[in-house]
């Protein structure tokens, strides 16, 4: 479908498509945003986003029951948003300097998942177990939902069977929340997995079966698979809507939490906002819902490997979820296994496409400097796909959309989505460092 012909003309429309395939770190401003008045209507209500919450909320006794590093927040799910001002100041040992604040939206360490993949991921497994007990005559609203721990309702969860396609956080955080429930679940991942997530999921109870080929054809046999199974629900994060609006959730928390840490988000005062971005769902559920919330006052921006720009090539070519990086000679080969995609999000994209300000892309060596400059810095640590949102200010700050858009950045806050990296295990966490350290020596 996307001959030679057809790729140099694209080429031709958007000039900047060369420099994608050659690999280069690009920034890419996005023509077709549109301001809050012009915004057109979306498969997918504002509305909806607070009726989400609603349905973590009644979960929360459950967490409590089964999660005890719940407790403490009461059942909620939720990650600290931090001030980073050392990550800050090493930053800004380049140019250009970062103005305005710099702060980290810590979902590395939400609890049990370690990854933005508690938010989607949790949300779609809860809302269709609510579901099959709603209609089952087994579950009121209105009852303490702690219930969801009971023999009973393992019991009758058991006859159900959850499937998913995925080598990394998502597969992790759908097992562990569907052996909890008492959900037979099976995680469909291409060979290259790595070898403690499998190990993890098998022994939090999940099935692992592993495919010969690459990612895309682990979700294509699982989705078969279990879709061909009449008890069977496939959780497709190439077109959820489900796993948007545990996402998008995430904007109206952090929207409490800059209001809790006196922060106004207003026409004086813009926010950014930089999210790692796979498929497109994660930062296309967290950009509805901040952009809901505070309208033309917040801007988002998406980030993904040079090798990975699945999202990118989407957006900027307007072929959207039909075009792969592969089909523009792009190998989809990256460390930051969150990001590793190589085709969009259908549902995700076409909204985004309207929402966000712009994309920009980083290479894996620079995801590794930061991850150690951030361990050295804050002492947090994140994995690769996390912190590829860090440099968004200096990307952005390269372009003259500050200016075009009369925003006054001293004013600004920045907020650099840390999607992961709480359930790396020791050794791995080692490697990675080291491997930044060995970068900046040289
Ligand atoms: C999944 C994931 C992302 C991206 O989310 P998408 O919905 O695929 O765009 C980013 N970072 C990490 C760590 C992830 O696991």
């Amino acid at each position: 479908m996307y001959t030679k012909d057809k790729i140099h003309s694209l080429i031709n429309e958007v000039p900047l498509l060369e420099d994608i395939m050659n690999l280069k770190p690009v920034v890419w401003l996005n023509p077709n945003k549109k301001s809050e008045a012009e915004m057109p209507s979306f498969p997918i209500k504002g509305e909806e986003i607070f009726e989400a919450e609603k349905l973590w909320d009644r979960f929360a006794p459950f967490f409590v029951k089964v999660f005890p590093e719940t407790q403490s927040s009461n059942g909620t799910i939720e990650s600290p948003l931090k001030e980073i001002s050392n990550m800050k100041s090493v930053l800004n040992q380049e140019s250009p300097k970062i103005i305005g604040r710099m702060m980290l939206k810590c979902d590395n360490a939400l609890p049990i998942a370690g990854s933005i993949k508690a938010r989607g991921g949790f949300y779609e497994v809860l809302h269709y177990a609510e579901e099959l007990a709603l209609h089952s005559g087994i579950l009121n609203k209105t009852d303490d939902y702690s219930i969801f721990a009971s023999d009973k309702f393992k019991e009758f969860f058991s006859r159900y069977k959850i499937g998913v396609g995925s080598t990394g956080n998502l597969g992790l955080s759908i097992g562990i929340i569907s052996a909890s429930l008492g959900f037979q679940v099976t995680v469909y991942v291409s060979s290259d997995a790595k070898e403690w997530k499998k190990n993890l999921l098998r022994k939090k109870g999940a099935t692992v079966i592993e495919f010969g080929g690459d990612f895309s054809e682990a979700i294509l046999a699982g989705r078969q698979k279990t879709n061909a199974d009449p008890m069977g629900y496939f959780v497709d994060d190439e077109n959820s809507n489900e796993l948007y609006l545990g996402y998008a959730v995430g904007a109206l928390r952090l929207a409490r939490q800059l209001k809790d840490q006196n922060i106004s988000v207003d026409k004086d005062h813009p926010l950014f906002v930089y999210s790692p971005c796979g498929v497109g769902g994660s930062p296309g559920g967290t950009a509805f819902g901040l952009k809901h919330l505070f309208g033309d006052n917040v801007h988002c921006f998406f980030v993904e490997p040079t090798h990975s720009p699945a999202v990118l090539t989407a957006l900027a070519t307007g072929e959207m979820s039909n075009i792969s990086v592969q089909d523009i000679g792009i190998d989809n080969k990256t460390e930051a296994d969150g990001l590793a995609v190589g085709q969009a999000s259908n549902f995700a994209t076409n909204i985004s496409n309207h929402l966000i300000s712009g994309m920009y892309t980083i290479e894996d060596d620079h995801l590794f400097t930061l991850l150690a400059q951030l361990m050295d810095s804050e002492n947090i640590f994140l994995e690769p796909s996390a912190t590829a949102g860090l440099i968004g200010p200096q990307m952005i700050a390269q372009t003259d959309y500050a200016k075009k858009n009369h925003l006054n950045m001293k004013n600004a806050t920045h907020i650099a989505w840390a999607t992961g990296g709480d359930l790396v295990p020791k050794e791995e966490r080692k490697r990675f460092y080291e491997q930044g350290k060995s970068e900046l020596a040289l």
